[in-house]
């Protein structure tokens, strides 16, 4: 069965694959991106072999009457493979190898949310095992999705009311909090903003926020794009010094949708790194509340997380 099935109680979709999307690194051996028939690369985009979702999907499976909805699963997965080392990653790579990752997400971005279809890309890659990776080899995901998935909706429609109420930028707001306070900052340069949010809902979460309003990856200069590279990189190295291996974490870009251009002035470009680790040799385990509510509880205390990540990133 492949298709997408709509929760009317919610409002979020369910795509269902005839692929687990949880499998293990080791289920995969040898490595696929290993296997590409390609000579040298810096970065490479590949279809996904096994697409959740894919631009001319199979019809879905399953009729469905009121109150539910079903459609096939129409969208694209790709995977961009960062290296053809296997044992690369983001930091050995280096600062340079970001930035054209960067140039080619933002290609990406602009092609696959130009399809009418589309209406949101969402970029993002998980290192280490503890993080989900299904893969071991440097690699990121784009998934192009008919909707704007969950998570970047619900902050486009609270950023929608923070402008409503005092017609600013939400993203703006914390910008200006954070470089005013400083606690919490990481690290930061001309463009922009590292740090542990206010309410982090991970130990070691860390944003990374332009520091103007920058919608998208499209609206950023190249000068910018270099000087996210760079602040990306000093903090994933920092994230690996923390605790002297490398960290595991979901790195995740939201950014505006692209669907109808009617959310650019709540959308403000920003990378979001969530580490599953609470400390050097503790996992967070599922927390009940959390799936029971959608409550995060954080058992860290995000000023003195940014105090040892600002060691850690180091000058
Ligand atoms: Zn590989
Ligand atoms: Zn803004
Ligand atoms: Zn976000």
């Amino acid at each position: 069965m492949r298709e997408r099935r709509w929760d009317p109680a919610t409002g979020a979709w369910t795509t269902f694959t005839n692929v687990p999307p949880d499998r293990a690194p080791d289920d995969l051996e040898p490595c696929p991106l290993c296997r590409l028939p390609v000579g040298a690369y810096d970065v490479l985009v590949v279809e996904d072999p096994l697409p959740p979702l894919e631009p001319s999907p199979p019809p879905a499976h399953t009729e469905a009457a009121e109150p539910y909805a079903v459609t096939a699963a129409i969208g694209a997965s790709e995977v961009v493979a960062h290296a053809p080392e296997h044992e690369a990653t983001f930091v050995s790579l280096g600062p340079k190898r970001l930035e054209d990752a960067i140039h080619v997400w933002a290609d990406r971005y602009a092609t696959l949310g130009a399809r009418p279809e589309i209406g949101y890309v969402l970029i993002h890659a998980a290192v280490g095992d503890a993080a989900g990776a299904t893969l071991t080899h440097p690699h990121s995901r784009i998934d192009a999705y008919p909707e704007i998935v969950p998570v970047p909706r619900r902050e486009l429609e609270t950023a929608r009311g923070h402008l409503l109420a005092t017609d600013r930028c939400v993203f703006c707001d914390i910008v200006a909090s954070e470089r005013g306070d400083g606690a919490r900052v990481v690290k930061a340069n001309d463009s922009f903003l590292a740090f542990v949010p206010f309410a982090a809902r991970v130990p070691y979460e860390v944003h990374v926020l332009a520091q103007r309003h920058a919608p998208s990856l499209l609206e950023l200069t190249d000068v910018e794009r270099a000087e996210l590279a760079r602040l990306l990189h000093q903090v994933l190295a920092g994230y690996d010094r923390l605790f002297d291996f490398p960290l595991p974490y979901v790195l995740a870009i939201h950014q505006a949708p692209t669907d109808d251009g009617q959310w650019q002035s709540v959308s403000h470009f920003h990378v979001e790194l969530t580490p599953p680790h609470r400390s050097a040799d503790e996992l967070r385990r599922p927390y009940p509340p959390e799936l029971a509510g959608g409550v995060h509880v954080n058992p860290g205390v995000p000023e003195r997380s940014a105090e040892q990540l600002r060691a850690a990133v180091g000058e």
